[in-house]
């Protein structure tokens, strides 16, 4: 019989999600022991965590790093001269960024600003269009391998610039998977690109060629919205590509009858498409439990962060969720952890981590606050925050450590 190895570290004296005493060891930076049983494990080192909670490590599940000015100076919002228009909106971004700090500098700052307030898992779409090329993949490619240890990023190569109406953009797409992309996106493909077929023909086509997961920007609204997630699901069941699909924002979802969101659900729920969504300003966003209750997967993200979309954002996924609750009327326990659940393990689920959570085997990444329980943590939004990842300190009350 072989003997367990002495775990690494001991955390004791801390509150479990519902607030339970409990401890934690940590072996070779995975949970080894999990419960209020683990303060009797005896391991190399002990810290005395003071009652404090805590949380499993935040997924920013959406998010863009290359055109955020975040620590730049200060961009006044210019709004579009004849209301909401994702080509008007690009071109002011153009505009904007020729203007800023260098990419690799502003993507730091925001990384950072992520880390610090406990996102352990991150997905960032990026730019990839006939104007930018590839250059923005590779300049946050090569940030994300200075981040390595501190935080795991998966990057979507996004066609802001639409794809059937971007010559070059398809070709460009397909190349990004040889630097540094791991998920292909997609964009409006009835809205913008006027072309759902072609659209989806090429963003499939490089998810069947390349084996990756597909994360579309869906800001279509009504039913023109609710067509194109009906395509959208139909393809990846085609594909058998169940589980490995996300639309993000999903608006359409926000503004049609509640049976018409249930008949959708559905279908979400049969391909096993998650939603993503964040919870945007005045916008009518998907109904989170309706979607939860036909079996959806419903993650979240920061998505723009002071940049040339809006000037809000924070980077931080426990604010994200208690924005989410409060924007859905969420006011029981149940529901401002259903809220906690998309800024966490529906995250990871949708994101298709596996090693992920407080249980016994996943990578010891955990946050911790001061607060008794996880409703209280959504409402008070608790900082500064301290966090570890494979057990080690990353951030302590707010600073980063390295
Ligand atoms: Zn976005």
């Amino acid at each position: 019989m072989s003997r367990r190895p002495t775990p690494d570290v001991l955390f004791r004296n801390l509150r479990l999600g519902d607030g339970t005493p409990s401890a934690i060891a940590v072996s070779g930076g995975r949970i080894a022991a999990i419960g209020a049983d683990a303060e009797a494990v005896s391991a190399t080192s002990v810290i005395d965590l003071g009652g404090a909670l805590v949380l499993p490590g935040f997924v920013e599940g959406h998010i863009h790093l290359d055109t955020s000015f975040y620590g730049d100076a200060w961009q006044p919002h210019v709004p579009c001269t004849a209301g909401f228009d994702v080509r008007e909106r690009v071109a002011i971004q153009h505009g904007n960024m020729a203007a800023a700090a260098p990419m690799d500098q502003r993507a730091r700052n925001q990384l950072e600003l992520c880390i610090t307030n406990g996102s352990v898992e991150m997905r960032s779409h990026v730019m990839v269009d006939a104007s930018v090329g590839l250059k923005s993949l590779e300049t946050i490619a090569a940030v994300r391998e200075q981040y390595c240890d501190l935080i795991n990023i998966q990057l979507v190569a996004f066609p802001q610039s639409g794809i059937v109406t971007c010559p070059g953009t398809a070709e460009l797409l397909h190349a990004a998977f040889d630097h540094g992309a791991d998920v292909i996106g997609g964009l409006d493909p009835a809205s913008f690109d006027r072309d759902v077929k072609g659209h989806l023909d090429v963003v499939f086509g490089i998810a069947e060629k390349r084996g990756v997961p597909v994360d579309f920007h869906l800001h279509e609204p009504d039913m023109m919205g609710v067509s194109s997630i009906e395509e959208i699901a139909a393809r990846t069941r085609a594909l058998g590509m169940q589980g490995r699909v996300a639309i993000s924002h999903a608006y359409g979802l926000g503004d049609v009858a509640t049976d018409t969101v249930r008949r959708v659900a559905n279908v979400l729920a049969k391909a096993d498409v998650a939603i993503m969504t964040n919870a945007p300003g005045a916008r009518a966003f998907p109904p989170v439990l309706a979607l939860r209750e036909a079996g959806v997967t419903v993650f979240s993200g920061s998505d723009n962060i002071r940049d040339s979309w809006w000037p809000y954002g924070d980077g931080d996924m426990l604010g994200r969720a208690m924005m989410i609750g409060y924007r859905s009327g969420f006011l029981t326990d149940d529901e401002l952890e259903v809220a906690f659940d998309m800024v966490t393990a529906n995250g990871a689920k949708a994101l298709g981590i596996t090693d992920y959570g407080l249980e016994v085997g996943a990578s010891a990444n955990f946050v911790v606050v001061k607060a008794a329980h996880i409703p209280e943590a959504v409402v008070a939004v608790p900082k500064p925050r301290t966090v570890y990842r494979y057990g080690k300190c990353i951030v302590r009350d707010g600073v980063l450590q390295r």
